[in-house]
């Protein structure tokens, strides 16, 4: 906790590898995507951090490029999906005014 993404990864690297991929390699209090993706590219098979269900609850989407924060003003008259391509359910079906409406509707 608070140290570098580059200083984290290291650390992954050489502590991990050693482990029994046999069995699950967790990390807990990791929960930013740059940070998880580097985790199970060292080896990491669980996660336990409350950031993501945070981030998810007060209208964090997190997509390719940056972060959308779905509550701002920017997103009320946005048509396209959160991500543009994705074929995921959410993508394919809402926009980002769609669900940014839904957030404040407390939905
Ligand atoms: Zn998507």
């Amino acid at each position: 906790m608070g140290e570098t993404h580059a200083n984290m990864v290291e650390v992954l690297n050489e502590l991990v590898p050693p482990l029994a991929a046999r069995k699950p390699r967790y990390l807990m209090g990791v929960g930013m995507p740059r940070d998880i993706l580097a985790a199970v590219r060292a080896g990491v098979d669980m996660f336990d951090c409350v950031l993501p269900t945070r981030n998810g609850r007060n209208g964090y989407a997190f997509t390719a490029t940056c972060p959308l924060r779905l509550r701002n003003e920017q997103y009320k008259a946005q048509d396209e999906p959160l991500e543009a391509g994705c074929p995921c359910p959410t993508c394919r079906r809402f926009s980002r005014a769609y669900i940014r409406h839904l957030f404040l509707a407390g939905r």
